[in-house]
């Protein structure tokens, strides 16, 4: 009997989802509880795949043997509940798309709490550099299915993965999978437990087996996951920047690789290319190739991106960092005086960890948010000087003012950035407009 695969979202990885089930001969119906994005809707018609928008027409969901759910719609959903309740799978897209992989292309799975893009797209490079066939996507530009649509047979898929798009595996088995770092954020949809996220991030290892690799950071909160489990199949590899980073230098598998003056700045980064280079060599991707293209990555914006300017101050954008962790590795990639811009959406966000950085690096603090109130109390009597203000122009305007020749200006906002703008794309590229007008 034909197969009545059911997606829920008509956004990417919906869309995607169905063309690819399309292309295997199944019966596909794609619904979105609303308006749909008009780009997605306009491939399902020229694709001649039915869709329904404004709401699920629970009837004929329920008619499914299979649903592929987007990973923005909760568990917790009454559609969703009573679906799991009918015994009807409800899997990921990564999971559906996973099934039409040949057997002889290689997966690279990538999770973290942060640094995720940054890893795909520099193990991307590091492969592509070598001459090797190799698509990235996933969580980031293209999802998996439409990487099988538009590219198959690929020698390797590398793919950033989100827990909520592990969560929603059942058999994904990726030969080489990175838990680059477990740090707090997203806890709102794991019931605050921290223990639980952790969880999510280890099930990409879950279906992995002998042969496959598994890298994980060497820190407590990492690998506490796979004690409470004691079962991993994989052979794992611990990277441990305590030991392998040294200053500009990082230590892989005995191949020393220079990042000084290349675009990898920050210890972060440092981290980010241990796991990159150590996915290359297991690739076989020869070392001479992976220190000639550790200098050649370009990063993506938004990620402590340089903004030329002609003042004489070094203005950095870096408006992805959404959490206190991952605006601490660019606090601490400070090298000078610093004006700090942060704030937004609070995701229940404990400052304390920021106190000693930026007391040694951060002369004012520009709180860029529609309730400062929270920040402004966390950092009371740690920073000279802070003010408030409630829009990028404002922020950069003030911070013109307010930092000395050679000093750098960096927004990282460690917050979410929709109070104030549409996404953190909008905020990085509005404070980029202004650095870039008013410093001209
Ligand atoms: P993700 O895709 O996981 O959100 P990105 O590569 O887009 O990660 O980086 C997000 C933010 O985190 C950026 O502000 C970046 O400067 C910072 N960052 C990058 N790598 C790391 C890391 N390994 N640890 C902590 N912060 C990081």
């Amino acid at each position: 009997m034909e197969q009545r695969l059911i997606i829920l979202g008509a956004g990417e990885s919906g869309a995607s989802a169905a063309r690819l089930g399309q292309r295997e001969g199944y019966d596909v119906f794609v619904s979105d509880a609303g308006q749909g994005d008009p780009k997605f809707l306009q491939e399902l018609e020229e694709a001649g795949i039915a869709y329904e928008t404004g709401g699920h027409s629970r009837e004929r969901v329920l008619t499914a043997s299979e649903v592929v759910k987007s990973p923005g719609i909760p568990d917790t959903v009454p559609l969703i509940v009573e679906l799991k309740a009918a015994g009807i799978p409800v899997i990921s897209e990564i999971e559906f798309a996973a099934r039409f992989v040949a057997p002889e292309s290689s997966i690279v799975g990538i999770t973290g709490s942060n640094g995720k893009t940054t890893t795909t797209m520099l193990t991307h490079h590091l492969l592509v550099s070598a001459g090797v066939k190799a698509m990235a996507g996933g969580n980031l530009g293209d999802s998996f299915a439409r990487l099988l649509v538009d590219h198959p047979a690929q020698d390797v898929y590398v793919l950033e993965l989100s827990s909520f798009q592990l969560d929603g595996i059942v058999a994904f088995r990726p030969d080489i999978a990175a838990i680059l770092n477990i740090t707090p954020d997203h806890l709102d949809r794991y019931s605050y437990s921290l223990e639980k996220y952790a969880d999510s991030k280890f099930r990409i290892a879950l279906n992995q087996q002998s042969g496959d690799h598994l890298l994980l950071l060497a820190d407590p909160i990492s690998i506490a996951p796979a004690r409470r489990r004691n079962r991993v199949n994989a052979a794992v590899t611990l990277v441990n920047p305590d030991r392998e980073v040294n200053g500009r230098e990082i230590t892989v598998d005995g191949h020393t690789f220079d990042l000084a003056g290349g675009p990898l700045s920050g210890r972060h980064n440092a981290m980010n290319a241990l796991f990159a280079s150590r996915i290359a060599l297991l690739l076989g991707v020869a070392p001479e190739k992976i220190a000639a293209a550790l200098t050649t990555f370009q990063p993506a914006p938004h990620r402590m991106e340089v903004i030329p300017t002609a003042d004489g101050r070094t203005w950095i954008n870096d408006s992805k960092a959404t959490n206190v962790d991952s605006a601490y590795f660019a606090l601490e990639a400070m090298d000078g005086p610093t004006v700090w811009i942060a704030g937004g959406t609070d995701k229940g966000n404990e400052y304390e960890v920021l106190h000693k950085v930026v007391e040694n690096k951060v002369h004012t603090l520009i709180c860029l948010g529609a309730d400062n109130e929270k920040l402004l109390e966390a950092f009371r009597g740690h920073i000279g000087h802070i003010i408030e203000t409630r829009g990028a122009e404002e922020a950069v305007r003030q911070a013109k003012q307010l930092a000395q020749p050679g000093d750098r200006i960096l927004l990282s906002p460690a917050c979410a950035s929709f109070d104030l703008f549409k996404n953190y794309v909008d905020r990085g590229d509005q404070f980029r407009h202004h650095v870039k007008t008013l410093t001209a």
